[in-house]
């Protein structure tokens, strides 16, 4: 039987970050053995605990080591836990099972900067879980070399926007990326993807350095963000028992997976069309998929699991609900400020840990080819040497089976040879490679050099261009002697001057091109400065490293990506760095806004700098937007980023918000002419408690507080037709309204002095509310070209029956009314209607579910599975009422038996169950003919002569194959009649029972 295997997952939490320990940022989870608990930032009643296979603390309880940068735990047994504790957990089960050739699966998934390629790869000596894991695995083979011989190979590959890039391919990359095919046998594979044979984990490491290198190249040449592609490392263990004549082989996937954030980001929100942010669909995929085989494992029925919709999920096929063992790793990081990611993490995790896999020993077909090779030439040599001895003159047939053994012992060899071939070739490669590292080595200490700096961590300091004496040009320019090369987004053909004289380096930016020194704008020459910030063009970042003699004992890991960010905000005037930090009290809503104010930067930065290069006219600038005005209760503290676009030909502005709105892959000029929010007004409802009429004039307010328009909006209580209540219908107690009918009427009259007509007559306006929160939003017609434009748009409401909820709504609360700026070409909003309930007179009805705010996702969640109990519980309840029926019919039955007299109840069961077992062991016959005739099948198969070892390959998958369906059917067949039989066994107990 395939043993049943669930996926493990394990949480790690690590140190607040620079940015999150400037900003005061609290931390908000806590462990308790596998357990964690996150709470609310803004609420701290409201925690979720989360239990799983391990939890890791890796937030605190540390010291540095001076020397290494190594991360300890402070004392002995402390809860710190380390690379190597995760290692030992994770790991080693990996390794152990690998093995014993059992396919192995490890996945790492966090938001961005949350610690996956920590926990993965690691940083410096901080080695990480594949480094470790190479050692140990090189370490064992080592010592367990008699007894078998092993052989390794490493793959390492990229999926980026659902393309395959091979990281180690040492040609030319195919457009669109490299092909992933699919193989009956063999599954889903990456078509010509480079394995290398290695011999030692320093080999896998210098591979695993070769490919971010092409990674990070990538990443700037294509203005790519590597936080959302996945980077996938395959490790091959083949193992040859050469005495029992087997092969092992298994497939170690280690996959540091693209940023969880941002595709939720984008495909939960409704601006996901408008923005074409590509979504990730690998990643959304996975998700889907992980959901499917979670609901299937807790015996809910599923069709489908979408494997195929996306790279990833093919090529993790087996990883998932398969044949492999899977850990997965999922990172959080402690800060309130990242609240909602962590949860999504943890939520994503849980249900990862439901699935099931199978996984089984992976018996490698070459060996068993070899194996068949050479019986079938002992065979041709005893043919051969009966002819011998018969005497007889068949030289035809002598020359035939002379023909035949060579033909096969070639076979064998090239099988056998092939490893050491191509493990030479890539020893060569390696040693190619080891003598550049050497180069680069003894470059560093002879001349000044600027160093990459990425948002990615695990990219930076990748690449180093070195400055030697002279006068160097930097830009896009290739091949001329004097230059050097890089690429990136507004970098000029000629983009600076490098010039190295006298031990003094300096930097002189040429015409039109844009070049930041420690924050800065410069134009002039300008002297560098060991650990000077560098950026070109909008994006690309560097830090100057000085001549050897000013380099101090000091690491330059200080200044990582965000470092050049702030410093770039401080510029603009934005602090919230080391000046605040006295004050730890910040509102988290506030820290995440400076978060993504920074964030976006380089990204509207890069946006301007296509559309002058595009010379499309659009403008994009950053404003922090007060969203006081989204909130029925008045509350101020929410704010949001926002990105303008103006086009200077026609003044059109646009925004999107926050930082999915900023398409990256895609052509970032959509069309700016939607409906723009220009600010809202709140119509407090407090007097229809008491069936008071309101009539205001409010004054609607921008996102900035300007005074955008005056509205005028009245409230009337009235009857259920219509009509106006009078002076006698006022109420002195509103509880006198409990459980009575309340009907009011909003009309929203007319608008006056409209800043946006003012500013530009060919424009128009709307009025959006919704109606007490209930999800039915209401648009007024729109109206053009006016100043002040009558509107006179009357909305009916009722409740049915007033609740105290409703009265307190009413008394606490406002209708939110929104202002909606039209331009040319833009389609006006009409009132989507779904959500709210509405009588056949037209009067929306007040949904009393929809006065809570808001429904947390916790709650619908549980909403759903709470109706799936239900559903799950009456169909229990059914199943359980026929059986109840059957029992009493069985007792009825039984009891006329033993009524009938004489015969014993015994004697009329034994009957009953041998036909019983009679037909089950009719079904197995009738199974075991159909495995019988595969059986056949099997033997009779046979590669043909004339076959090449591509030829062989095919064979062998498709023989590997039909041994598999074989296997499963065996088993299939023998597991049902040992069902059956252990069925009619208890039966028959329970017969005898009564
Ligand atoms: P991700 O790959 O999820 O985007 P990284 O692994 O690159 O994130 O981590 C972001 C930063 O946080 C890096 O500078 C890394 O050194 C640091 N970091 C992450 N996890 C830990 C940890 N457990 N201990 C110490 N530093 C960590
Ligand atoms: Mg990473």
């Amino acid at each position: 039987m395939h043993r049943r295997d669930c996926v493990k997952v394990a949480v790690r939490v690590r140190p607040f970050n620079k940015r999150e320990r400037d900003a005061g940022s609290r931390c908000i989870v806590s462990l308790a053995a596998s357990a964690i608990t996150i709470q609310d930032p803004r609420d701290s009643q409201c925690r979720r605990s989360f239990c799983f296979d391990y939890a890791y603390w890796s937030h605190s309880g540390y010291v540095i080591q001076d020397r290494t940068g190594l991360y300890l735990p402070e004392e002995v047994g402390g809860r710190y836990a380390d690379q190597e504790c995760v290692f030992q957990d994770l790991g080693q089960g990996i390794l152990e099972n690998a093995l014993q050739g059992y396919n192995a699966t490890l996945l790492a998934y966090g938001q961005t900067g949350s610690g996956k390629s920590y926990s993965m790869v690691g940083y410096k000596h901080n080695k990480g879980l594949v480094p470790k894991l190479c050692e140990r695995l090189f370490k064992a083979i080592k010592e367990i070399k008699e007894a078998r011989q092993c052989q390794v190979f490493f793959s390492m590959l990229e999926i980026y926007n659902e393309q395959v890039v091979d990281l180690l391919s040492r040609g030319s990359r195919p457009p669109g990326g490299l092909r992933v095919r699919e193989e009956q046998h063999r599954g889903f594979y990456v078509e010509g993807l480079r394995t290398v044979p290695c011999d030692s984990a320093a080999q896998v490491e210098q591979l695993m350095e070769q490919g971010t290198r092409t990674r990070t190249t990538a990443a700037t040449h294509m203005n790519a963000n590597s936080s959302r592609s996945h980077m996938l490392l395959v490790l091959q263990l083949k193992q040859i028992f050469s005495k029992e004549s087997v092969t092992k082989q298994s497939n170690i996937n280690l996959v540091d997976l693209a940023g969880s954030e941002r595709q939720r980001s984008a495909s939960s929100e409704a601006d996901r069309l408008k923005e074409g942010t590509a979504i990730n669909l690998s990643l959304t995929t996975l998700g889907n998929v992980i959901s499917t085989l979670a609901d299937m494992a807790v015996g809910r029925k599923t069709v489908h699991v979408p494997y195929r919709d996306s790279v990833l999920t093919k090529l993790l096929q087996s990883a998932l609900g398969g044949n492999s063992r899977t850990v997965m790793i999922a990172t959080v990081s402690p800060a309130d400020i990242c609240y909602e990611e962590s949860l999504s993490t943890l939520r994503y995790s849980e249900r990862a840990k439901h699935i099931q896999n199978r996984p089984v020993v992976n018996e490698s077909p070459t060996e068993r080819l070899v194996k068949e090779l050479k019986a079938e030439n002992a065979r041709l040599m005893q043919r051969l040497s009966r002819l011998g001895q018969d005497g007889r003159s068949a030289n035809d047939e002598t020359k035939e089976i002379r023909q035949l053994l060579t033909h096969n012992e070639l076979q064998i060899r090239t099988i056998n040879t092939l490893w050491e071939k191509h493990l030479q070739e890539a020893l060569r490669d390696w040693e190619q490679q080891y003598a550049n590292i050497t180069q680069e080595r003894r470059l560093m200490q002879m001349h000044p050099y600027i160093l990459n700096i990425n948002e990615d961590a695990q990219l930076s300091g990748v690449v180093k261009l070195f400055i030697p004496a002279g006068e160097w040009d930097i830009g896009l320019s290739e091949g001329t002697p004097r230059s050097i090369s890089i690429k990136g987004l507004g970098i000029q053909q000629r983009h600076a001057v490098l010039k190295n004289e006298q031990r003094r380096v300096t930097l002189t930016p040429l015409k039109g091109s844009k070049v930041t020194v420690n924050g800065r704008a410069v134009s002039q020459t300008s002297e560098l400065q060991h650990l000077d910030r560098l950026i070109l063009g909008s994006n690309c970042t560097y830090l100057y490293i000085g001549f050897p003699s000013e380099r101090g004992a000091n690491d330059w890991s200080r200044y990582d990506y965000d470092y050049f960010l702030s410093e770039l905000a401080a510029a603009e005037g934005i602090h919230l760095g080391e000046s605040s930090t006295e004050s730890c009290q910040t509102d988290p809503s506030l820290l995440a806004v400076f978060y993504d104010y920074v964030k976006l930067m380089p990204l509207v930065a890069e946006a301007n700098q296509m559309s002058q290069e595009l010379k499309k006219g659009v403008e994009f600038k950053l404003e922090i937007k007060n969203l006081v005005l989204s909130d029925s209760k008045g509350n101020d503290l929410e704010k949001e980023i926002i990105c303008k676009v103006t086009s200077k030909h026609s003044k059109q502005t646009g925004e999107g918000l926050s930082s999915s709105a900023l398409p990256r892959d895609k052509d970032p000029f959509w069309d700016p002419v939607e409906p723009l929010l220009l600010g809202t007004a709140h119509l407090w409802l407090q007097s229809l408690a008491f069936r008071i009429p309101v009539d205001e004039q409010l004054e609607v307010l921008g996102s900035e507080g300007s005074e955008e328009a005056i509205l005028q909006a009245k409230l009337i209580p009235c009857t259920s037709d219509g009509l106006p209540l009078g002076e006698d219908d006022i109420l002195i107690d509103p509880s006198e309204l409990l459980g009575r009918r309340l009907d009011i009427q909003l009309v929203v009259e007319q608008c006056f002095g409209l800043r946006w007509i003012r500013e530009a007559r060919n424009r128009g306006i709307q009025i959006g509310f919704s109606l007490l929160d209930s999800g039915g939003r209401v648009y007024t017609p729109a109206v053009w070209h006016h100043v002040n434009p009558a509107l006179r748009h009357k909305v009916h409401f009722a409740s049915l029956h007033v609740s105290q909820h409703l009265l307190d709504y009413l008394q606490s609360s406002a209708v939110l009314l929104e202002l909606w700026g039209l331009q040319d070409g833009c389609t006006s909003l009409v009132s989507p209607l779904e959500g709210a309930r509405v009588s056949t007179e037209g009067i929306f009805i007040i949904d009393e579910s929809g006065m809570t705010n808001t429904i947390p996702a916790d709650c619908i969640e549980l909403n759903s599975s709470l109706s799936r109990l239900q559903s799950d519980l009456e169909e229990q309840k059914r199943v359980n009422n026929t059986l109840m029926k059957e029992n009493h019919r069985l007792r009825g039955q039984l009891n006329t038996a033993t009524n009938g007299g004489n015969s014993a109840p015994n004697r009329s069961v034994r009957p009953s169950c041998d036909a019983e077992f009679a037909r089950s062991l009719k079904r197995f016959y009738h199974n075991m003919t159909s495995v019988r005739a595969q059986l056949e099948s099997l033997r009779r198969r046979r590669p043909s002569e004339s076959c090449d070892l591509l030829g062989l390959r095919l064979y062998v998958d498709e023989h590997s194959g039909l041994l598999k369906d074989f296997s499963e059917q065996l088993e299939q067949s023998v597991s049902a009649l040992k069902h059956d039989v252990a069925t009619i066994v208890r039966r028959k107990r329970e017969r005898s029972g009564t």
